[in-house]
């Protein structure tokens, strides 16, 4: 597959009918969304756990987990505090839209739907998922890391960094203890550029550690030897 260029954002589909996933995934690679695919819930979910998803485009009709179950479930999980759930649905009775709201769902397009619309509404749920980011904060152990100010401490005390170490560290710090490769880190933090090599996320890395190892004598950056980096455990 190639690597995509784009980080307007990412975006899940959840959806068993194999037309209608190429339609919406179609569309939403044109519009310069990337893209993850899930034929059901259990796939859905995996998903949804294993990357920085912005928006869920989740059918109610699965086999399986219902869509209702798997929103129920993202809703519910730490990773979900900013992301936006469309749910969309053959039903369109009020009774059914409620329940969706009710556990938690953002927004509900009723099947058929115009392509227009509901880029429009992945387009304003991604808007609201940026605006909910503005002030997030990322902390793990004695880490923090305020986004909007550009700031990393540990244990109180400030870490200065280049912006490519910022990115970096944020995408270790988004989930904890994964164990990313090279490539998935290229991926998420050279999104604009495809001719960087893996070695360069090794350059990085280690101006990383270094500037960490200024303030404090733990290496919070593990190797995963043949493979990447995680973020170690830390008192
Ligand atoms: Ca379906």
């Amino acid at each position: 597959m190639p690597r995509t260029t784009s980080n307007k954002g990412l975006v899940l589909i959840v959806e068993d009918e194999p037309s209608q996933m190429e339609l919406l995934s179609f569309n939403l690679t044109a519009e310069g969304y990337n893209v993850l695919r899930a034929e059901d819930g259990e796939e859905g979910l995996l998903l949804f756990q294993e990357n920085n998803v912005d928006l869920v485009l989740l059918d109610w009709m699965l086999p399986n987990t219902s869509g209702l179950e798997v929103c129920r479930q993202i809703k519910r999980s730490k990773r979900a505090t900013d992301c936006h759930v469309i749910m969309l649905t053959a039903r369109g009775e009020e009774d059914d839209r409620i329940r969706g709201l009710d556990i938690g769902a953002d927004d509900y397009i009723v099947k058929p739907y115009s392509i227009k619309e509901l880029l429009a509404r992945v387009r304003s749920g991604i808007r609201i998922r940026s605006a909910a980011k503005v002030d997030d904060m990322l902390t793990y152990g004695t880490i923090k890391m305020e986004i909007n100010r550009r700031s990393v401490t540990i244990k109180n005390s400030v870490i200065s960094m280049g912006p490519l170490e910022f990115k970096l560290l944020q995408v270790l710090l988004e989930s904890p203890k994964r164990v990313f490769s090279r490539t998935q880190l290229l991926e998420r933090i050279w999104t604009d550029n495809l001719d960087v090599e893996t070695r360069t996320v090794d350059v990085h890395i280690g101006r990383l550690r270094k500037a960490i190892r200024a303030v404090n004598n733990e290496d919070l950056v593990k190797t995963v030897r043949g493979f990447g980096y995680s973020l170690d455990n830390i008192s």
